[in-house]
């Protein structure tokens, strides 16, 4: 169908509202302001910015921090370089973590690190919920004058040749067939001179983009693990205020990249959760299931005892390290935070990272526009500013770090120990690895002649254990059901012809989507199955674009506003 489209022109577009997009549009609108004022007490030369120059920010969900999740502890040296007056009681944070404890589970038992490992220190570190902080950062970020625009999904990178110039927003009021309903309203063209892709882990344009200009040529692939969590509100006084534990070993086998983390929240709740690596060989990897087998743990069980959840989500999180880093500008272009894969997998950290990377980027942003130059060398001296920063210094010691966990946790742990003492070199450097889906075998390779559908058996009770639907309702997710499915399926014959998917992987994508958005649908006359997709329960997590074996599925932004509605987590 041809559509009418409005345009509209921006002087900075960003791509998501998430802590690296919210710290660059702030900045940006800070150095501005600065640099008008500066010109008016005759304290610079130049031309000052007019009161018509325009940053805008567009947001997927309905309002900012609805669709953001994370463990989280933040180190909280970027929030105070970019709030030097932070306030802890202002609401954007948790509690300040003052006892930390390393455990590494056996199936029934636990044995306790004698000290927290460097990495692992939080020490006066925040526990913050994403969902919060964002929340607050956008009242800061409106406050500046940036305009949100919520409820408006990029989903086309718009381009002159080689540079990019805008973006379209999503269409809204499309029928599942592709028809106009009565309430259809075209998306725009916003047209910029410069647009950041902050979209999270795997972004939907920034993987276009990462596509189109090879920007991962010459580096590792990015990976990923898949955090599955909840927050409860525990009994009294379980768990103290700014206390912290994280995990190893059960519910993961020996061969599964992954580990469990439980924070102190305020008001007597608890961030739980575990994040699963997507490298598993598992054909069956589920990570809603092991972590349900975590929360059974007597070390957990006995903490959530007399409490209960109060909401659900998942996401990815890139954990490749600086090697799986792209290449960060082309012209009219950048990549910050998650979208580029700025995460330290060895500290669990990113928030402050990706915050940094939106600072940095801001400020290469900032030069473009008074030298009028929107070119991929002049924004490539953001990729030079963080590899010059505490982004680079701290990734490059964890450079190899999840690599090294390929052969199995016994070899994670010995090169995680040689690397720790040679600053991230290890005994091979650089590591490599490959795509996560790549990492997938046969059901036949994996489980040998058992059933794995008797091998992952397991059951809920409906209070400390929850299926996947029952979670999902937990998230708030919603989505308009007469619209087009937003999870494509590139080529049904894997998914419907039972010598393929069926047979070799027993259908990875049931198992590994957190939210029960892909169901086999078996035909009682015949026995044959096939996929059905709900993808109304989709928590946006991105696990089945990364982990299909046949990469198979393309997730796309479904029609704004549309997703889970996370508060706390
Ligand atoms: Fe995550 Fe994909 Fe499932 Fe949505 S459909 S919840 S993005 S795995």
């Amino acid at each position: 169908m041809t559509v009418e489209r409005e345009s509209m022109e921006v002087d900075v577009l960003f791509v998501g509202g998430g802590p690296a997009n919210l710290a660059a549009a702030l900045h940006l609108k800070r150095l501005i302001s600065k640099h008008n004022e500066d010109i008016e007490a005759g304290k610079k030369q130049g031309e000052k910015f007019g009161d018509d120059f325009m940053v805008a920010l567009i947001e997927k969900a309905q309002e900012i921090g609805l669709h953001g999740l994370s463990g989280a502890v933040m180190d909280k040296k970027t929030l105070l370089e970019l709030f030097p007056d932070f306030d802890e009681n202002c609401g954007a944070v948790d509690c300040k973590v003052d006892s930390e404890d390393v455990l590494f589970l056996t199936q029934t038992g636990k044995l306790k690190a004698p000290i927290t490992p460097p990495p692992l220190d939080n020490h006066g570190f925040y526990t913050v919920s994403l969902a919060k902080l964002t929340k607050w950062m956008a009242e800061q970020v409106t406050e500046a004058g940036v305009d949100i625009f919520a409820g408006f999904p990029g989903v086309e990178l718009l381009y002159d040749e080689n540079k990019v110039t805008g973006v379209r927003t999503g269409d809204k009021g499309i029928d599942a067939e592709g028809n106009p309903k009565s309430n259809f309203e075209a998306g725009m063209d916003l047209l910029a001179k410069v647009v950041v892709l902050g979209e999270g882990p795997r972004g939907f344009l920034a993987k276009k983009l990462i596509e189109k200009f090879s920007l991962q040529k010459g580096r590792n692939p990015q990976t990923f693990v898949t955090g599955v969590k909840e927050v409860w509100q525990l009994a009294e006084g379980r768990l103290k205020p700014g206390q912290i534990i994280h995990t190893m070993g059960y519910p993961h086998d020996w061969k599964t990249y992954g580990g469990g983390f439980i924070y102190s929240m305020k008001d007597n709740m608890a961030s739980v959760g575990l994040m699963t690596g997507l490298d598993a060989r598992d054909p069956q990897v589920d990570p809603h299931r092991y972590f349900q087998m975590f929360k059974t743990h007597p070390v957990v069980k006995d903490l959530l005892a007399g409490g209960k959840i109060l909401q659900y989500g998942a996401k990815t999180v890139p954990v490749g390290g600086w090697y799986s880093v792209p290449k960060m500008a082309v012209n009219g272009c950048v990549l910050v935070g998650d979208s580029a894969a700025l995460f330290d997998p060895m500290r669990i950290k990113g928030i402050h990272l990706a915050m940094k990377s939106g600072m940095l980027a801001a400020e290469a942003i900032f030069e473009a526009l008074v030298k009028k130059d929107f070119s991929e060398a002049q924004l490539g001296k953001y990729e030079q500013a963080v590899k010059s920063s505490y982004i680079k210094e701290e990734m490059w010691k964890s450079r190899n770090f999840h690599q090294g966990f390929h052969g199995g946790r016994v070899a994670g742990l010995v090169n995680a120990g040689l690397q720790f003492i040679t600053g991230g070199r290890g005994l091979v450097d650089p590591m490599t690895t490959e795509e996560d889906y790549k990492a997938t075998v046969t059901v036949a390779q994996y489980y040998g002649g058992k059933n794995p559908e008797e091998v992952n058996k397991i059951s809920f009770d409906n209070a400390l254990t929850l299926d996947k639907l029952t979670d999902v309702y937990q998230s708030g997710t919603i989505h308009e059901e007469k619209q087009p499915c937003h999870c494509k399926i590139l080529n049904l014959d894997y998914c419907n012809k039972e010598e393929n998917c069926k047979k070799k992987y027993n259908r990875s994508c049931v198992k590994f989507c957190p939210a029960f958005v892909y169901e086999e649908e078996v035909d009682e006359k015949t026995g044959k199955s096939k996929l059905k997709i709900n993808f109304s329960n989709c928590l946006h997590c991105k696990t089945c674009d990364i982990k299909c074996p046949y990469a198979n599925i393309l997730w796309t932004p479904p029609e704004g506003g549309g997703g889970p509605k996370y508060s706390l987590v």
